[in-house]
């Protein structure tokens, strides 16, 4: 994984030079891999009571969960509801652009202006979830899908897919374990893989927790 954010820049540097890009590129933050220096503020985009609510407070919770297990003193912000949306369009093809790790313009203002660092934006939208992060502002957005789309109409997905985004948001990349939180491509695994009778979330593997304790040491945010 470490090999990508090398080969993501030589791409980009590319695309720029043949002017393929319109504006400054910015990486998939699993590409980054960057941790934040402080508690992100958090906000929710979202319709008014919306089904997937209680799983991102879930998703919450689990991360603060498990930070506080491995011993961190890091965790996400106090998170705002907004209700509002984010043009479909706009976060389709951001989706496209991060699957593809191509470049893509830094985000609009009308996202810039947005009280939070974290921004989780609960779509209507039928695309391949995603967080993405802005050089620019230091912010990071998370897309999720519809809750009427395939696969979080399966029971036990959505709460595993928005804690997997959440993961990428604070510094995690993908493995290829198909029976842990941050299972995703190259690897085959998808989030229907989160289906289950039973309310669970997947684990993180212990490369993983390492990787967290290593960017969120004992002493953050005073490193
Ligand atoms: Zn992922």
């Amino acid at each position: 994984m470490y090999c990508r954010p090398v080969r993501v820049t030589l791409l980009l540097l590319l695309a720029s030079a043949c002017g393929v890009l319109t504006g400054p590129p910015v990486m998939p933050v699993w590409a980054q891999g960057r941790a934040w220096t402080n508690v992100p503020t958090s906000v929710v985009i979202t319709p008014e009571h919306d089904p997937r609510l209680p799983a991102l407070h879930e998703a919450i919770d689990f991360w603060h969960r498990t930070l506080a297990e491995l011993g961190t003193p890091f965790r996400l912000g106090p998170v705002t509801q907004i209700t509002d949306t984010i043009p479909i369009d706009y976060l389709t093809t951001l989706s496209a652009q991060v699957l593809n790790r191509t470049g893509y313009a830094d985000f609009p203002d009308s996202i810039q202006k947005l009280p939070g660092d974290l921004i989780v934006v609960l779509s209507e939208g039928d695309f391949i979830s995603f967080a993405a992060r802005s050089p620019a502002g230091g912010k990071v957005l998370v897309g999720i899908k519809s809750s009427r789309r395939y696969p979080l109409t399966l029971p036990n997905v959505t709460r595993n897919l928005i804690a997997h985004e959440l993961g990428h948001a604070i510094g995690l990349s993908h493995n290829a374990d198909p029976t842990m939180l941050m299972c995703g491509r190259p690897a085959p695994c998808r989030p229907d893989a989160f289906q289950s009778d039973t309310e669970r979330f997947f684990p993180l593997t212990d490369q993983e927790k390492t990787r967290l304790m290593s960017i969120y040491p004992t002493n953050w945010p005073n490193r």
